[in-house]
């Protein structure tokens, strides 16, 4: 995770690495540090927690650039894998006279450490990192030359790593590397300004041109200019900045909360026609040849694949599977060409589900990536991406990408369906007009979220929740389970609703809360069944419901519908406002969990 930002120009270095990494807070917020490169003095400031602490430092102190010249600065904002979140473990990490920051992992840190420190190098941070920087000066040591020594460097390297190196020995100059974690390197409007950034997002307003660069390309920056280790592609970069403001919301969850009924419109836009579903960047002959469908995920894109799952052999009659990314990548699956290999991911940079999805694509799969970022290290490597269209999402507790993810696989499940002519011309039209709905099933009304507000006080103690669903109530309520846990740290648990008699009831007292799913549409009467049997045992019941259920303690009441796909996003506003009302009350940092990250880019 974490994001890495590097500026080489006249503007001042530190306002511009600064606001940069407040655009990529969101990967990583345990610690965040800059270090500038200025005639032969390298300013450096660290601090832990979020920007706005680095800031204060920053403009406590006068870092500003020499009239006359160029000035050089890389940045970082960290979500900790090795080391604990202290200044000392903070980015950028020194050697004698050269500065790193790195986002990733470097899976053999601990054999090159034991060999540099045999070399003599001491090392003050417990970090991965920190090898790099000693590593170059190792080789910087032995040749006199950066170029070399840089090289020599990533070449020792294993694991994760996007990578910028700044050194004394050579005043002008980045060294930049990319394997694993993503980076982006763009031309500034001024002359002969040179950013990175790990994302678009810092790059927006002062470039035009951008390249995103691929696994294994490395090179050096300078003022005269850029050289890259192969050919790149420049594309040139929107300046459409939709900066993602609270637009009067307390919090960017809630804003996106909000939002997902306008957004969903979006996904849909363009890909439903009245009686058929397609997408532009979907060719129909993709699917020929194809008898299974494999999906992989992690999080919360994990439980709209699962989600997904009930309705891809529903309509498209293919049979589907889902697997956790980070088990799949470890387990030697079997792959067969007959099966089409599908990834999810709001960021399209997860770590385990790049993995996995470039181990299909070696193993000769058609495969496609849904995701919310164009661009994206998955978009580049997936022979076909479905953008849902979710704009951009802040909150760290993903909301909008989980519903307009949903949606597009449900659209696919009926493409595919017609596809293979596997779903009858009534069913299909009438499921697009129960999309149609979906906009309106996702406004949140100010009376749900009054009842929300009102009931969260009764939850907020208690030794656990069981959120209980059937069909795809069930990856819903995993959905519901883990929204509540990111942000109020309360345990909570997702479980279909028929397994609590083989185990989990046993822990049914009135200190365990229920949360159960109860759609008219879909199995009502065996999960009025279930509950029943909590209820009996004491549980405390929080029952969503649009039927009223007299064993219930808490009812909130949902609209009615005529079809179970509309209760499900209901359903969906309704847990969400209920776990961010109870963080509220908690008092917790709703939009920056503690110890999360927005993407996940190691594994
Ligand atoms: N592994 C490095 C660390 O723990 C970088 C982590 C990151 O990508 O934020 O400091």
């Amino acid at each position: 995770m974490c994001g890495i930002v590097g500026y080489i120009g006249k503007s001042n270095t530190s306002e511009i690495l600064v606001d940069g990494l407040k655009e990529l807070e969101y990967r990583g917020y345990d610690s965040a540090g800059i270090a500038i490169l200025k005639s032969d003095k390298i300013e450096v400031y660290k601090a832990l927690g979020k920007i706005v602490n680095l800031e204060e430092k920053v403009s406590h102190n006068e870092c500003t650039l020499k009239e006359d010249g160029f000035s050089i600065g890389i940045g970082h904002t960290r979500w900790a894998t090795h080391g604990k979140p202290t200044e000392l473990n903070a980015h950028p990490h020194l050697g004698e006279y050269s500065y790193v920051v790195h986002n990733g992992i470097i899976e053999n840190y601990k054999e090159l450490k034991d060999e540099l420190i045999e070399a003599g190098h001491k090392f003050v941070s417990q970090t991965d990192t920190e090898v790099i920087v000693h590593l170059f000066e190792f080789y910087f040591n032995q040749n006199n030359d950066a170029d070399l020594s840089f090289d020599l460097t990533i070449k020792r390297l294993e694991g994760a790593y996007s990578i910028l190196l700044i050194t004394k020995s050579q005043q002008n100059k980045i060294f930049f590397m990319k394997h694993g974690s993503p980076m982006a390197i763009a031309k500034g409007k001024n002359e002969g300004e040179i950013l990175f950034a790990s994302s678009d997002a810092p790059l927006i307003g002062l470039a035009s041109d951008v390249v995103y660069l691929e696994d294994g390309v490395s090179g050096v920056a300078s003022s005269s200019g850029l050289t890259f280790s192969t050919k790149v592609s420049w594309s040139t970069l929107s300046n459409s900045k939709q900066f993602a403001q609270k637009d009067g919301f307390r919090f960017f969850m809630e804003k996106e909360i909000y939002e997902q009924s306008d957004v969903v419109v979006d996904s849909m836009m363009g890909r439903l026609q009245d009686d058929s579903i397609s997408f532009d960047e979907l060719d129909p002959s993709l699917l020929d040849g194809i008898n299974e469908i494999k999906i992989c995920a992690c999080g919360t894109s994990y439980h709209a694949g699962l989600t997904s799952t009930y309705l891809f052999e529903r309509f498209s009659k293919i049979r589907c599977s889902i697997e956790i990314a980070s088990e799949f990548r470890y387990k030697e699956p079997l792959l067969t060409k007959d099966t089409l290999f599908v990834v999810i991911s709001q960021s399209g940079e997860t770590a385990d589900t790049l993995e996995a999805l470039k181990m299909a694509k070696n193993a000769g799969l058609k495969t496609i990536v849904v995701c919310n970022v164009d661009n994206s290290s998955m978009t580049r490597v997936a022979d076909t991406t479905i953008l849902t269209r979710a704009g951009i999402e802040k909150g760290v507790a993903s909301t909008k990408a989980f519903s307009t993810q949903a949606v597009v696989l449900w659209m696919m499940a009926l493409s595919f369906g017609d596809i293979k002519n596997n779903i009858s011309k009534e069913v299909l039209k009438k499921e697009i007009k129960v999309l149609r709905e979906v906009p309106l099933a996702l406004k949140v009304e100010d009376s749900v979220h009054e009842k929300c507000k009102r009931l969260s006080k009764r939850y907020l103690h208690g030794h656990g929740f069981f959120f209980i669903g059937r069909d795809v109530f069930f990856p819903l309520a995993l959905e519901g389970a883990l929204k509540l846990k990111e942000i109020s740290y309360l345990h909570a648990e997702g479980y279909p609703a028929g397994e609590m008699k083989h185990g989990p009831i046993a822990l049914a007292d009135p200190e365990l809360f229920t949360i159960a799913l109860m759609p008219q549409h879909l199995h009502y009467d065996k999960i009025k069944s279930n509950v029943e049997e909590l209820s009996a045992r004491d549980s405390t019941i929080c029952a969503i419901s649009p039927l009223p259920f007299d064993l219930a303690d808490d009812f909130i009441n949902t609209k009615k519908t005529d079809h179970y796909m509309l209760e499900f996003f209901e359903m969906l506003i309704v847990l969400q406002i209920f776990s961010m009302e109870i963080t509220v009350r908690l008092g917790n940092d709703v939009d920056m969990p503690r110890n999360l990250a927005k993407s996940v880019t190691v594994e």
